[in-house]
Parts: structure tokens; sequence; C-alpha cells
């Protein structure tokens, strides 16, 4: 069995300077600075690929070269919409990286207005910046969109021909239903082993098999029964696992269309 890791943060599991501060933090905090450990326990599990997914020009570059000597990790180069307000310099040293090897996809991008660590105008301009670069470079996008769908909308359908996924996806049926008429998959992490609420559930066993891939995003949201510990890659499986319940599927199917799923999105 081939999982893949559609979006994780072990990039940060260093100890550079630079890079992304959160994350890093909550590696530090657990005495976690060893990402090859990390990726082995992963392969240990059947996670033989790793996307990390930059938040920052900083932690992006860091996790190009993270990616570079490293064979079952690629990486995505992206401006969280929490880092939107660093402005337009920042999204230009992205841009720099973009012809580098080995990446695979532009975010995570979107717009948060639960957290509103930036001005909305300042999330929809680097919104349609790396819209604008995927497009450039023919990437698949990884979108990071919470409590903001009414004004997510309208900037994707300004464009044409946009793929990608969003990414821990737990709003509802209706934005569901949307984001499947426009092709886009459905990123599923840990969170639905813990959630409370039963519609996102109920939304979880409706995606089509073909649109689901399979994340992480360690060190955070950790699935059940790790709860109060960090997450890692490895913990793909119980993912797999608790979606196999839920779905009433075997496992076994899940895995290879999710990991077919990634690849088609992400690694041809
Ligand atoms: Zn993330």
């Amino acid at each position: 069995m081939q999982l893949v890791d559609t979006h994780c943060h072990i990039h940060s599991a260093q100890l550079e300077l630079t890079g992304d501060e959160t994350a890093r933090a909550v590696w530090l905090r657990a005495n976690q600075l060893e990402p090859d450990r990390l990726v082995r326990r992963a392969l240990d599990q059947g996670v033989t690929r790793l996307i990390c997914v930059g938040t920052s020009a900083d932690d992006s570059r860091l996790a190009v070269d993270f990616v570079q000597h490293r064979s079952h990790c690629w990486a995505s180069i992206g401006l969280h919409p929490h880092e939107a307000k660093r402005g337009q310099a920042e999204l230009e040293q992205l841009a720099t990286l973009a012809g580098q090897p080995k990446i695979v996809a532009i975010g995570e991008c979107g717009l948060d207005y639960f957290y509103s660590h930036s001005p909305k105008i300042d999330q929809e301009r680097a919104l349609r910046f790396q819209i604008e670069l995927a497009q450039e470079y023919n990437l698949p996008l990884i979108f990071h969109i919470r409590n903001a769908f009414d004004d997510f909308w309208p900037i994707f359908d300004s464009y044409q021909g946009l793929r990608g996924v969003v990414h821990s996806f737990t709003d509802t049926h209706h934005n569901l239903d949307k984001l499947l008429e426009r092709g886009l998959f459905v990123g599923i992490n840990g969170i639905m082993t813990f959630t409370k609420h039963e519609w996102q559930l109920e939304n979880t066993r409706t995606v089509p098999l073909n649109r689901l891939l399979l994340e992480t995003d360690a060190p955070f949201l950790t699935p059940v029964p790790f709860r109060g510990r960090i997450n890692e890659p490895a913990h793909v499986a119980l993912v797999l696992d608790f979606l196999a319940r839920l779905r009433n599927e075997p496992a076994k199917i899940i895995a290879t269309s999710t990991t077919q799923n990634a690849r088609q999105l992400f690694f041809t």
C-alpha cells in the first residue's frame, strides 16, 4: 500500500531561524527536530510521498531546500492567508522560487476570516497573485479557506482552468457541491476523527472516491487516538482507517484511489 501525505509542515522541524514560526514552535515543544525520522516513520506506514507545504517566502524556501535531496518529499510554495499582510514584496520573493525543481503546487493560499490575522484586501491580493503564479507555471493550487467561501468563489470563478485541492475541508454541503462542480479535490485529515459535527462526517461520506485526498497538516490536527501529542505524516494511515470505517469501504480501495488522485493532481 502506498499513501501520500498531501499536506504537512515537517520541513519546519529543523532549527533554522527562518520559516514558519507557529509550526516550528510546535515541533520544538515536542522536541521533534528530526524530520528524517518523521519521513522514516511515515515510510513504515506506507506513506511514500509527502508534500511539504510552505506558508511564507522563507518557509517556502525552507521547504524547497528540504525536498531537494529527499526522494520521498516534494514542496508546495505559498503565502498563508494569515501572512497575507506581509504584502507585495513577500509575494515577489515567493515568485522567485517558482522555477525550482520538485515544486508540485502553489499554496497554501486562500482566505481565512475565522482568525482574520490579515486584512481581507491583503488576503484577496495574495490569493490572486498566487493563482496567477500557478497559471504561469501550470501548477495546481492548495487552498486554505476558512469561513470565507462566499468571497472565495467569485475570485476562483474569475479565472479559467484552475486545478487544486481545498485542504482540510470542513465546510457545508453547499460548498462541497460547489467545489466538486469545479473539479477541485477535497483534502481530509485528522479533524474528521474528532469532530463533534455529524454533518461534517456526512459530507465526508459523500465525497466521490475520485476526488478524495489524504493529508495530515502535521504537526497540527493530530487524529484520534493520539490527541494531545503532535501530528506526523505516519498518521495519514490513521486518517485512512477512519475513512474506511466512516464510508464503509475497504481501506485498500481508498488508499489506491487517493494515491491515484494525488498522482493525477500533483505528480503528472
Ligand atoms: Zn497547513
